[in-house]
């Protein structure tokens, strides 16, 4: 491929934002793509700062899901117990409700959690 600006040049890369081909003189570096020179420079800037928060606002929301999913978990587990020792020592009644929400919270934490691992880690793009 050729520089779109200089048809007698080869292009070193392409433009992340408009896609042309660039030779080393119209190209820019900016740290994750490049961009021509004098002209997609601050459109590729903001393109990279918008991937950079879009991974973290993935990586957040995935680790919140996390959170949430586990302590769930436990508040599951806790309630069955409960519901387990009410059931035993005093009212089935109430018994049988604490383990009835318990199993429902283990089930909707679990849900939760497998449905975190769909998303990518931050860092293992590609
Ligand atoms: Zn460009
Ligand atoms: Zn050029």
């Amino acid at each position: 491929m050729k520089c779109f600006n200089h048809s007698k040049k080869d292009a070193v890369g392409i433009c992340k934002s408009c896609g042309r081909g660039l030779c080393s003189d119209c190209a820019v570096d900016l740290k994750n793509g490049l961009a021509c020179k004098n002209a997609c420079e601050d459109q590729v800037k903001i393109l990279n700062k918008m991937l950079d928060m879009n991974e973290k606002v993935m990586s957040t929301s995935n680790r919140n899901l996390k959170i949430t999913g586990y302590f769930g978990l436990i508040s599951g587990i806790l309630f069955i117990f409960l519901g387990y020792y009410f059931l035993r020592n005093l009212e089935a009644i109430v018994g049988a409700i604490f383990i009835i929400l318990g199993v429902a919270y283990l089930v909707s934490s679990i849900l939760r959690l497998s449905r975190t691992s769909q998303f990518p880690a931050a860092g293992d793009k590609n």
